[in-house]
C-alpha cells in the first residue's frame, strides 16, 4: 500500500536548548517520518538577546553559545536522513528597539526561514502560565489592540518570514468583547503588503484556547489578501510532531487556501495543499 503523502510541512519543532522541551532531536526526525510528514523544520526559540547575559532565563531559549551547536545539528540530521526535508528555522521574538542585534545574529547563520512571535506585550509575557494574572488588571480589548499592533510592527521589521501563531493572544481564552473582525483584517492586509506569511500552529488545540491560532477568521482575512500559509505543531516533545495536522489541512482548506508556503534560504515556494 501507498504511503500517504503529507504536503503540509511541520515547520515549528523545538528542542531541548530551550529548556522547556523534552527528547532528542533525532527523536522528533523519527516521529515525522512514522508519521509520514515528508518535509519539517527546527525552529527553537531564539536566545534571549534583548536582555544581557545574566539575566536570561535558561528555562524560556537557548543559551547563545548553543545556537551554533543547534544549527551544526540540524545540518548533521540532514545528512542522515536524506529520505526527509529538514530545514533549518528559528523562532525569533520581536523586541521593539531589538531590531539590530536581532538582525545581526539572524544574518550570522543559514536559516531556512524566520518565525516571528509575539510572547510579550511591553514586557509582560502574556502566554506564560506564571504570569495569566497578568489579565485581571487589565482591559481586554487594550490587550487584543496592542498585541495585533506588535504583530504588525514585526511583520513591518522585515526581520520575520512568518509570523507564528498569530493569534496566540487567545491562549488562555480570554477574548476580546469587542468584535475582532478589524484587527484580522488590517493585520492580514499588514502581512501581505510586507510579503510575510501566516502560520496555522495547531499549539491552541492544546491550550485553554482549544482552538487553531490563528481562528478560521483571521485565516480567510489572510486568504482574501494573499498571504501564503504554512503550518506547525510548535512540538515540545517527539510525540507532538505534525500534532493535529488533519485538523490544520482541514483549516486551510476551509480558508480557501489550495496551497502551502515551504522555505529554503528565506526563500517561499507554493506547494499544492491535497
Ligand atoms: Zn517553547
Ligand atoms: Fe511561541
Ligand atoms: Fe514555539
Ligand atoms: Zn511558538
Amino acid at each position: 500500500m501507498q504511503k500517504k503523502c503529507w504536503t503540509l510541512p511541520d515547520y515549528h519543532l523545538h528542542t531541548w536548548r530551550c529548556g522547556h522541551a523534552a527528547g532528542k532531536m533525532a527523536e522528533y526526525v523519527e516521529a515525522a517520518r512514522a508519521a509520514g510528514i515528508s518535509e519539517i523544520g527546527f525552529a527553537d526559540h531564539v536566545p534571549m538577546y534583548w536582555l544581557p547575559a545574566e539575566k536570561r532565563n535558561p528555562t524560556l531559549a537557548m543559551k547563545e553559545e548553543d545556537l551554533p551547536v543547534y544549527v551544526a545539528e540540524v545540518e548533521k540530521l540532514r545528512k542522515e536522513n536524506p529520505d526527509l526535508v529538514i530545514r533549518l528555522g528559528i523562532e525569533a521574538d520581536y523586541i521593539p528597539g531589538g531590531e539590530e542585534v536581532l538582525a545581526r545574529l539572524l544574518s550570522t547563520y543559514p536559516f531556512d526561514y524566520v518565525l516571528g512571535s509575539i510572547h510579550y506585550i511591553d514586557g509582560w509575557e502574556f502566554d506564560h502560565p506564571a504570569e495569566v494574572e497578568g489579565y485581571s488588571h487589565r482591559d481586554i480589548d487594550d490587550v487584543y489592540d496592542r498585541y495585533f499592533a506588535l504583530l504588525q510592527e514585526a511583520a513591518r521589521s522585515g526581520l520575520f518570514d512568518i509570523m507564528a501563531h498569530p493569534d496566540l493572544v487567545k491562549k488562555f481564552g480570554y477574548r476580546s468583547r469587542a468584535n475582532p473582525a478589524p484587527w484580522y483584517e488590517q493585520t492580514a492586509r499588514v502581512l501581505a503588503g510586507c510579503g510575510v506569511c501566516v502560520e496555522v500552529n495547531t499549539a491552541g488545540l492544546r491550550a485553554p484556547a482549544g482552538e487553531i491560532y490563528p481562528a478560521v477568521d483571521f485565516l480567510k482575512a489572510c486568504r482574501k489578501h494573499g498571504v501564503p500559509a504554512t503550518a506547525g505543531s510548535d512540538a515540545h516533545s517527539p510525540a507532538q510532531v505534525g500534532y493535529a495536522r488533519e485538523e490544520a489541512r482541514k483549516l486551510l482548506l476551509a480558508a480557501g487556501y489550495r496551497e502551502a508556503a515551504i522555505f529554503q534560504g528565506r526563500r517561499l515556494s507554493l506547494v499544492p495543499l491535497f
